[in-house]
């Protein structure tokens, strides 16, 4: 294994590997892992990745699990890059992608960060898990826990939409309805913790689930041939996933995969939920939480991120932008999508094509540039949001 230690994203305080960790104990603020990327590249090679398995193990020098006994997987990862030829077509455009995440286990991106983070708790001996969460991230947590035998507390808002609530009862875990948002669940967890012996998989709370979300970031890069795109937009909540694909891209450089050109990162947001967007624009550093958060796109409604430095400091280095979109737009977007590509998105992945339009119209985007957007769950999860 090629752990080296974990670092304390801002403040740089080291901790060590091999032990259970949540947040910085020095100041609070999320830990990444760092790896012996020279080691790492000695065995994974872009030529070696030609005959790995079609899921997101294959990165597996990159990924902190010692032991492959200890990985607990269901076939995530490795999801098609839909050339969107129809759709880019109406746009003008000539090279539009989606990433389409609807085809993970529990039919979202959660999955990915999932597998990671309960393969870890289960090397590192934890045997019961909890976590708050707008939907998706339930869902894949009840799937993953399930598959590892271990015992999944959940806490959702209760307007949390409805095949959210079931697979989790139907896989196996103890749900709670909270009523509040994904804050209040957090807090619950945090309140109840300790007496209970769980361990918080609250997003950025534990440092693995950033790893495997991270594979996105290698995936889009391998399946276009090592070329990383022009734009990457990128349906914002936690910000897990563009936080991942950074620290990717980074590890990809020092293993001499790609140069140091990179992606313009654009975070979407809902317009009734759009903490980085303000934060982007009033060029702070960090993100006010967003007073009275409302969308339709539940993976969106994170009102405070632990890790809107992080993002926020991508949207920068990259050049990149931070747009919102309003309920309506992004509900008219998912048929539009639909559609064109035979893609029955996820409200949050809709995000990304108003949100492509208004860059387009403004010059941000031009309409011969290499476009990736993020179609991070299914459409049918959400059917509430389309009656
Ligand atoms: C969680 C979620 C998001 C937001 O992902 P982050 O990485 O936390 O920003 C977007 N879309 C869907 C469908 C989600 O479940
Ligand atoms: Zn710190």
């Amino acid at each position: 294994m090629n752990v080296t230690h974990l670092e304390c994203a801002a403040c740089g305080s080291r901790h060590e590997a091999r032990r259970l960790h949540n947040l910085c104990r020095e100041c609070g603020k999320p830990l990444l892992v760092r790896y012996d990327l020279g080691r790492a590249a000695r065995s994974l090679t872009k030529e070696s990745l030609k005959e790995r398995a079609a899921d997101l193990w294959r990165y597996r020098e990159v990924l902190p699990v010692e032991e492959a006994a200890n990985v607990v997987s269901l076939g995530e990862g490795w999801t098609p890059l839909v050339r969107a030829s129809r759709l880019g077509a109406r746009l003008g455009m000539t090279a539009l992608y989606v990433k389409d995440e609807s085809q993970n286990p529990t039919q979202s991106f959660k999955a990915r960060g999932m597998t990671t983070a309960v393969s870890m708790a289960k090397e590192l001996g934890v045997k019961k898990l909890a976590v708050p969460s707008a939907g998706n991230a339930a869902g894949a947590l009840a799937a993953y826990a399930a598959r590892a035998g271990m015992e999944a507390h959940i806490f959702m808002p209760k307007d949390t939409p409805r095949a959210n609530i079931i697979e989790c009862e139907q896989t196996g875990a103890h749900v709670t309805l909270i009523d509040g948002l994904i804050t209040d669940c957090g807090a619950e967890v945090a309140r109840r913790k300790e007496a209970e012996g769980w361990f918080d998989v609250s997003t950025l709370k534990e440092p693995y689930r950033v790893e495997g979300k991270k594979t996105l970031g290698y995936e889009v890069a391998e399946q276009l041939d090592w070329e990383l795109p022009d734009v990457i937009i990128y349906p914002t909540g936690g910000g897990t996933g563009l936080i991942g694909m950074w620290k990717a891209f980074d590890e990809m450089e020092q293993m001499s995969w790609i140069d140091s050109k990179r992606p313009r990162m654009v975070t979407v947001q809902a317009a009734g939920c759009a903490p980085i967007v303000r934060a982007f624009e009033g060029n702070q550093r960090f993100a006010e939480e967003f007073p009275n958060a409302a969308t339709t796109a539940s993976g969106l409604r994170v009102p405070k991120a632990i890790g809107d430095f992080l993002i926020l400091d991508a949207l920068r280095a990259s050049h990149g932008t931070a747009v919102s979109v309003t309920d309506e737009e992004l509900i008219a977007a998912t048929r539009e999508i639909g559609a064109a590509e035979g893609i029955f998105v996820a409200p949050e992945g809709a995000a990304c094509l108003p949100a492509l339009k208004k860059l387009l119209a403004s010059g941000e985007v031009n309409a011969d540039e290499r476009v990736v957007i993020f179609n991070t769950g299914a459409g049918v999860k959400y059917l509430e949001s389309f009656s």
